[in-house]
């Protein structure tokens, strides 16, 4: 069985099948199919099953028990253990060298043009087989889809052209930092503290301040920074946009967090402490970073429903493995009673649904990103993106929680992935807004739709 499911495969012959290359896009899902399976999952269940052995307590216990305990041994036996607790930099590579980056860019911006629901069947696997894996690159994909629509807009600088190509080769890798620690995520850009103002020398800004939970924190070369340029004046909420590079003085990475959800992403704060950059490092125009950060979340969206999507089919194949295979009521599996196959119904049905909102979203992006004045089609388009990260971040969640529940006592052993499966989904849950956020876009965006109708 390949790791690539048949939903995936009906839905790109569903979206491409009359398309001259239909089937070099259904060969090249196939193979990164057989990339993820043979590399990633690999990767990731070792890096799992290292932390569920806790190697590091029985080596300290051993190393005490031998007498020869000493701060520098555990010191080394530390570093050896956070080693083997990550994902190699070989596997990355591979799917860097695969050209996962730069997938659904234009060939002239150095990528493979591949359609964007094709790039969103690969994330999908991806997701399947690591969330942490599969974050990383579709954070780093929301950078660089910012940079692209500033540049096709003819508004983005020679340096921020440099940085988009390099991220769109695998070059650079990208992290977003809009959230800050002082207020709620929900509401950043009405409370945003971190301030850029212009030097004196008219050349650049002055950023202070700090972002908090930033994924890829330690392994970004490049950050969107997201800062207040002005005061907020009724729509004009003063945000702007700036790339800034690791290394820049005053640029510093924070706290990094030890967590319980995707433990092979990276996840803290960045302090930008009086950090100096050029003009050359705001992207667009200045003032425009709130209508950005909305379009960047509005691809990125779509970005975390295929992941989530991902780890639902994970979490509801490993169901239906205990289900059909697994332990038995009397001679009875399962499966074979109704309230089994009430929930694999339930689970089949939400999944197919968010794969499909997920796929129509990415189909609305691309109309989008070739008709940007089209308000009408925006709607669609902002209600199908965040409508698809609705859906797929619940689908997972109900897919996870049922696992662990089939499981029973055997779920909470730390040997058993049904539990990091369900951690894992929190960060669908939160991660590019709560669903409550998402909701009141939605309902915000079909109300003006239903003005627009009857010319209220
Ligand atoms: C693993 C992970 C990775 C992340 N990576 C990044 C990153 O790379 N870059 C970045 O900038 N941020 C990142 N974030 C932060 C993420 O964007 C925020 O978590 C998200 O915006 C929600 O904000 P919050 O966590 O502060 O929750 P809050 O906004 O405080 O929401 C908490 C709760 O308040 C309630 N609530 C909120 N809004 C409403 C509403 N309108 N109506 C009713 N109830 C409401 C809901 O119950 C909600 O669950 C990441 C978060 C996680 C968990």
């Amino acid at each position: 069985m390949s790791y690539i499911t048949s939903g995936q495969t009906h839905q790109i012959e569903m979206m491409y099948g009359g398309h001259p290359h239909h089937e070099s896009f259904q060969e090249m899902l196939q193979t990164f199919g057989q990339l993820v399976e043979s590399k990633v999952l690999p990767a990731e269940k070792k890096t799992e099953m290292e932390r569920a052995q806790d190697s590091l307590k029985s080596l300290a216990f051993q190393l005490r028990q031998s007498g020869k305990y000493d701060q520098q041994a555990l010191e080394t036996a530390i570093a050896q253990t956070k080693k083997n607790e990550k994902i190699p930099d070989a596997v990355y590579r591979q799917i860097t060298d695969f050209g996962l980056p730069g997938m659904a860019f234009s060939e002239p911006l150095g990528g493979l043009e591949i359609p964007y629901p094709v790039f969103m069947a690969c994330l999908e696997t991806l997701g399947k087989a690591s969330p942490s894996v599969g974050v990383r690159y579709a954070i780093s994909n929301t950078v660089a889809e910012g940079l692209r629509f500033n540049y096709e807009a003819g508004q983005l600088s020679g340096y921020g052209e440099s940085i988009l190509r390099e991220l769109i080769a695998g070059e650079k890798l990208g992290g977003f930092a809009l959230t800050e620690g002082s207020a709620a995520g929900s509401n950043i850009l009405k409370e945003m503290i971190t301030r850029a103002v212009p030097l004196q020398n008219g050349n650049g800004y002055r950023i202070t301040g700090a972002k908090m939970f930033i994924t890829n924190v330690e392994t970004a070369d490049v950050f969107a920074v997201f800062a207040r340029t002005s005061e907020p004046a009724g729509n004009d909420l003063g945000i702007s946009l700036f790339l800034v590079e690791k290394g820049t003085k005053g640029f510093k990475v924070g706290q990094v967090f030890e967590k319980r959800t995707v433990e092979n992403s990276s996840l803290g704060e960045l302090i930008l402490d009086e950090v100096e950059v050029s003009q050359e490092h705001l992207v667009g125009e200045a003032g425009c970073g709130a209508p950005y950060a909305m379009r960047m979340l509005n691809s990125g969206r779509i970005t975390i429903a295929a992941l989530a999507t991902g780890l639902a089919q994970r979490a509801f194949d490993e169901y239906m493995a205990v289900a059909v295979e697994g332990k038995k009521l009397g001679d009875q599996h399962l499966i074979e009673l109704d309230r089994t196959q009430a929930r694999v119904a339930e689970m089949s049905m939400e999944i197919l649904a968010a794969r499909d909102m997920t796929c129509h979203a990415a189909w609305l992006k691309t109309l989008f990103d070739t008709n940007p004045d089209d308000r009408e089609l925006l709607r669609d388009y902002v209600i199908a993106s965040n409508g698809a990260k609705l859906k797929a971040s619940l689908a997972a969640q109900q897919a996870c929680d049922h696992l662990v529940k089939i499981w029973g006592a055997s779920a909470v052993i730390k040997e058993n992935p049904a539990m990091k499966h369900f951690l894992d989904s929190w960060l669908y849950y939160f991660g590019e807004a709560v669903p409550e956020v998402l909701e009141n876009t939605i309902a915000h965006m079909e109300v003006k739709k239903y003005k627009k109708a009857k010319g209220l």
